[in-house]
């Protein structure tokens, strides 16, 4: 038997091409969407308005399958962390962070990363594989299932969780594709971020054919020490990402920009010097500034930069014009934070194997 296509994996062009197959009209596409992404139901029985035969012929070929929840866990703050089983005895995080007039859902786009940089907790898991577009858009559902009977939404989707989504281009591309249509979730582009930690021809790619938001992990204004923090810096330096960065800022209708993500490790890169460095190189570039101040995790030497520290980082950034924000640390009771989600993976690809990458 051949296997079943589970529709999470399809977006609407992929799904009007699927009934198209099975000889349907175009509006089967819609009546299914609104089932699944606006009414949850799951059930093919329970779609009343599809034909008898039709939901006959699609419990034959096709399926709407989400991974089992391992865990979900509620921080002092708020935050909720969701441990999901993505099979082989290997788990994702997914995380949800409230905020006064909005809700953000942070979301993984790998089992593990095969990146290892080195103050990533993700990256000290290794790598096992990819997840689907279904397995990203079982995050967004499970979560807004479990939010809805709390009254809680989901404003703003990140891919920040576990994994490079710049390493899983299709799957990533297709789940923003049902994230901004408004047959599924219908945020706009402003509400829904990639994140990446440089992997330049993904960006370059990425920049025409998803019209998302933009967070590029920079964490060093030098190649050499970039090299060492972001190891993916030593195959595409930081001139190349800047390069790609105007690339994506051009591309487009509408104005532009990047967040730049720098997390403050203690003595390592946030001196007066690296945020004199870091001013320079963001110049001209439109531009916004995160500094997260860093996340422990049992396997790390780093420390996180004092706060004064950090204050004294974001002045020379102010001075200089460059909007700057620190990000505030959530969920960390539950190892929620940035940089705290490990999963659980078997099967990795070994560090120093992840390192040649
Ligand atoms: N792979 C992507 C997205 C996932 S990481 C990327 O690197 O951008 C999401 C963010 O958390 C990145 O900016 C990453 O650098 C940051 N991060 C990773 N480990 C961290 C830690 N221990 N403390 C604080 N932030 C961390
Ligand atoms: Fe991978 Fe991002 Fe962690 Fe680097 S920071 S190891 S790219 S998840």
């Amino acid at each position: 038997m051949t296997q079943r296509q589970n529709l999470l994996n399809l977006n609407q062009a992929d799904l009007s091409e699927f009934f198209a197959k099975l000889g349907e009209k175009p509006f089967r596409t819609k009546q299914l969407m609104k089932w699944i992404y606006k009414d949850h139901v799951f059930d093919f029985d329970q779609m009343l308005n599809l034909s008898k035969k039709l939901r006959e012929t699609l419990s034959e070929v096709a399926c709407i399958d989400f991974p089992e929840v391992v865990s979900k866990n509620h921080a002092l703050d708020g935050v909720v962390k969701w441990v999901i089983d993505t099979g082989g005895d290997n788990n994702i995080e997914t995380v949800y962070i409230p905020e006064k007039d909005r809700g953000t859902l942070c979301i993984s786009s790998q089992v593990g990363c095969a990146l290892a940089c080195t103050f990533c907790s993700t990256g000290y898991q290794g790598f096992n594989r990819n997840l689907s577009t279904a397995e990203i858009m079982a995050q967004v559902l499970i979560a807004n299932l479990h939010l809805k009977s709390s009254g809680k939404r989901i404003s703003n989707v990140v891919f920040m969780g576990m994994g490079e989504p710049m390493l899983n281009e299709e799957a990533v591309y297709s789940a923003c594709d049902l994230l901004l249509d408004d047959l599924a979730f219908g945020l706009s582009r402003r509400k829904v971020t990639i994140s990446s930690s440089g992997v330049v021809p993904a960006l370059l790619r990425m920049s025409e054919r998803v019209p998302v938001s933009l967070a590029i992990s920079l964490h060093a204004p030098t190649d050499e020490l970039r090299d060492v923090l972001v190891p993916i810096n030593k195959k595409y330096p930081i001139k190349e990402l800047m390069k790609a960065c105007d690339v994506y800022l051009n591309a487009g209708k509408q104005e532009r920009h990047i967040l730049f993500e720098y997390v403050m490790l203690k003595d390592i890169n946030d001196s007066n010097e690296h945020a004199q460095q870091l001013a320079k190189l963001l110049k001209g570039v439109s531009a916004k500034v995160n500094l997260i101040p860093f996340n422990s995790f049992p396997q790390s030497d780093y420390q996180v930069s004092s706060a004064r520290t950090i204050e004294k980082f974001q002045n020379v950034l102010f001075s200089q014009g460059i909007r700057t924000m620190t990000r505030r640390t959530r969920g960390e009771d539950v190892d929620a934070a940035c940089g705290q989600l490990a999963g659980k993976i078997k099967d990795k690809t070994k560090r120093s194997d992840a390192r040649r990458n």
